[in-house]
């Protein structure tokens, strides 16, 4: 049998590998570098080069505050928007969240409120907001004996 290089290290490939394939490999991953580079290349030079705070679409606060940042002409729909906004906050009334992602105790609620299925991400969310509520009531219920 051959040298091969190695061999003390891994014995069940020692028998298959020669150094004409250890050669292959090496170039087979120079080229998956080569590869992976130019693939990185291209989604670079795809993405738009604006920031995203830049992206928001007119008719949304968020577009409002860029034309007022930007100094830009304020247009019909985010004026509508932004004027909105400002009165709702004045009025203290908190901005409309975002929908909470499944897999949270808030979406659990909302699944129920809307008569949603529940799916299991959010039954879990629950289970766990419920034992969560029961452990801090354990926990003050201790402490209010032991005072
Ligand atoms: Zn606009
Ligand atoms: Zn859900």
């Amino acid at each position: 049998m051959a040298y091969v290089r190695g061999a003390r290290r891994h014995p069940m490939f020692v028998l298959t590998i020669t150094p004409e394939m250890e050669e292959q490999i090496e170039k087979d991953i120079e080229q998956a570098k080569r590869d992976i580079e130019a693939k990185l290349k291209a989604v670079k030079a795809s993405k738009p080069r604006t920031p995203r705070r830049d992206t928001q679409p007119c008719g949304t606060t968020a577009g409002y505050y860029r034309h007022l940042r930007k100094r830009e002409p304020m247009d019909d729909a985010c004026r509508t928007a932004g004027l909105a906004h400002r009165a709702a906050r004045r009025a203290g009334i908190k901005p409309k969240r975002k929908l909470s992602p499944c897999g949270t105790y808030a979406a659990y609620r909302r699944h129920v409120e809307h008569g949603e299925q529940v799916d299991d991400a959010c039954e879990k969310a629950k289970t766990q907001h419920h034992a969560e509520r029961y452990v801090e009531r354990m926990a003050r219920r201790e402490m209010e004996l032991a005072a």
